[in-house]
């Protein structure tokens, strides 16, 4: 036996375990899907096996391998069935499982960059509100950058884009479908006719679509913001698995055109076998295995009643703010409901982060994930009522 499956140290696990459990019971200011049935791919994961031996998806998944313990089959399978969901042509894109957003809008902007870079030199353009890796991607690949400023809904302000965009070099642009703390969605429109009016060399638009890239394809309607490629396209985008889809690590989706693909120089790695287009070496099997069995056994009729009741969650918690004059705000098509910032006690009884907002002071959100449902919100409704007692 090894020393972990001691007594104590198996006390000391079960104990962690509950104390997690407890934490789950209340957490509502994260975009976790805390709602996803896994156990019995764990048990396939187990009674086949597998879970006794290392798979890696080192390489292109469009590689076959030499090292033959992978699901690159299986990732391309993923990868063709998120591709249709955001209309790409069926030869038209390239990409691979992330080990989650940030590591697809390092792989994104690293793209645009040596894409753009066969032009001039590209800045980089991406709103205040934008996820705070954005910044670091781009010390790390070395591009200068602007930040644009936000409306207070939190979507990109295209005057300022106007007025920062350097039109004597080519653009490389982070456009947000679903800001992580106000949920805004950057008018990709607007975005897309600015640059392509404005006599630039040349632009490359990268998606963040972290938590809203999971639900938007499935909500009906000409009005939609939507991200389907063949609406309206793009250069590339990035997804989290562990967001709207629900996993239990941390995995994503990269997406890109392919002609770009082909488009940018790299060495061919003769140990793997493969080009050196991915920056990680190792990725995780299990990842792929978890997202397939996901979009396997899940049906989109089960993906659309589970937006339905995040959007009507988010809803309800703004309506009854609103009934106690409670200041808070919701952008359409969003499941993240921003108010000003309750007591330490509920935040941390809630888990929910605060920010200093330039137009609404302190701020404090809710995210209506699946497991977020009305009796919950119920609940804090109940105990922001106390809070406010107490106060008056
Ligand atoms: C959560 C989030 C990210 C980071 O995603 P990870 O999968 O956690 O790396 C990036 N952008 C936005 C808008 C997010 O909400």
């Amino acid at each position: 036996m090894y020393p972990i499956a001691t007594a104590k140290s198996l006390e000391e696990l079960h104990a962690f375990a509950r104390a997690i459990h407890e934490h789950a019971q209340h957490c509502a200011g994260y975009p976790a899907n805390l709602d996803f049935q896994l156990h019995d791919f764990f048990s396939w994961w187990v009674t086949s096996g597998l879970c006794d031996l290392h798979l890696n998806d080192v390489g292109r998944p469009e590689d076959s391998s030499p090292y033959q313990l992978n699901t690159h089959l299986f990732e391309r399978e993923v990868l063709a069935h998120f591709a249709s969901l955001y209309h790409f042509p069926p030869d038209g894109y390239w990409g691979y499982i992330t080990s989650g957003s940030t590591q697809g809008i390092e792989q994104g902007l690293l793209m645009g960059r040596n894409v753009l870079r066969h032009i001039g030199e590209p800045i980089a353009y991406f709103s205040e509100e934008s996820h705070y890796s954005v910044k670091n991607v781009l010390s790390l690949i070395d591009v200068e950058w602007r930040v644009i400023s936000c409306l207070p809904s939190g979507e990109m302000d295209l005057v300022d884009l106007l007025n920062k965009l350097d039109t004597c070099r080519p653009a490389l642009v982070n456009i947000n479908i679903g800001t992580t703390f106000k949920g805004a969605i950057d008018n990709r429109k607007a975005i897309l006719h600015l640059l392509a009016t404005s006599d630039l060399p040349a632009h490359y638009c990268h998606l963040d679509a972290a938590l809203f890239g999971g639900y938007l394809p499935y909500i009906e309607g000409e009005s939609i913001p939507h991200i389907f490629f063949d609406k309206l396209p793009y250069d590339s985008i990035t997804v989290s698995g562990h967001k709207f889809l629900g996993s239990p690590i941390p995995v994503g989706i990269f997406l890109m055109q392919k002609h770009h693909a082909k488009q940018i120089r790299t060495d061919y790695v003769e140990y793997l076998a493969s080009d050196n287009l991915i920056i990680p070496c190792s990725r995780s099997s299990l990842n792929t295995l978890i997202l397939w069995w996901i979009v396997h056994t899940k049906p989109p009729e089960e993906w659309r009643r589970e937006v339905q009741a995040i959007l009507e969650n988010a809803q309800y918690l703004q309506d009854k703010l609103q009934e106690r004059g409670y200041p808070c705000w919701r952008n359409p098509y969003s499941n993240i409901v921003y108010f000003r910032c309750p007591n330490t006690f509920i935040r941390s009884k809630w888990s929910l982060p605060d920010v200093m907002d330039r137009f609404f002071g302190k701020l404090s959100h809710i995210i209506a994930m699946q497991h977020v449902t009305s009796s919950l919100i119920d609940e804090f409704l109940h105990d922001l009522e106390g809070v406010k007692a107490l106060h008056e």
